[in-house]
């Protein structure tokens, strides 16, 4: 089952971007729900509506996000409805050459959801860094979330999955990197 949500979705090049109706599919094998409570505003957001990243319209915008597990899809063991999550930009695979050197932020086979979000007429949304969480819901790979302490606010939590990473790890294939070199 689909779950119909809000979503701000830019719709092509320097369009204003609109609230839209998104469906959000349950997940799959490998996903998660994910329930957004907070997503900050990135720079990266406006450089997608610009078309500065690429022309892959209409965007989900929003990547800098926190919130809690809905469901998870068959195999994930990890990770269970319930839990207080950061959204990150791709799970890493945890066996290529870079993740067995413990160098994850290089990994050479990183994911995302599989199923696409769409609008209602079936039109596929390409999500803002492969998360799209400008949204009330939105689904990722389970390897995106990562487990925080609940007691932090969501929109202190959130910003770890963007600008504190790009700050990190900048010469990393970050959104900052991405959106701005
Ligand atoms: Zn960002
Ligand atoms: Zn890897």
């Amino acid at each position: 089952m689909a779950h119909a949500v809000n979503g701000v979705v830019a719709a092509g090049r320097g369009a204003k971007v609109s609230v839209e109706t998104i469906l959000v599919p349950d997940p799959g094998p490998g996903e998660a729900l994910v329930k957004v409570q907070a997503c900050g505003v990135c720079h990266t957001d406006l450089h997608y509506r610009e078309g500065g990243i690429n022309d892959e319209f209409p965007f989900l915008l929003g990547h800098e996000a926190a919130g809690v597990v809905e469901a998870v899809g068959d195999g994930v063991t990890d990770l269970a409805p319930g839990d207080f999550v950061i959204l990150n930009w791709r799970a890493v695979c945890g066996s290529c050459r870079s993740c067995l050197r413990g160098r994850p932020q290089y990994c050479f086979n990183t994911h995302n959801a599989s199923q696409p979000m769409t609008l209602v007429d079936g039109t596929p949304l390409s999500p803002a860094l492969g998360i799209g969480a400008f949204a009330e819901k939105t689904l990722v790979h389970s390897g995106q979330c990562t487990k925080v302490d609940p007691r932090a606010p969501a929109e202190v939590a959130g910003l770890l999955g963007c600008g504190v990473m790009a700050g990190i790890w900048p010469t990393s294939r970050t959104c900052s990197a991405g959106a701005t070199r």
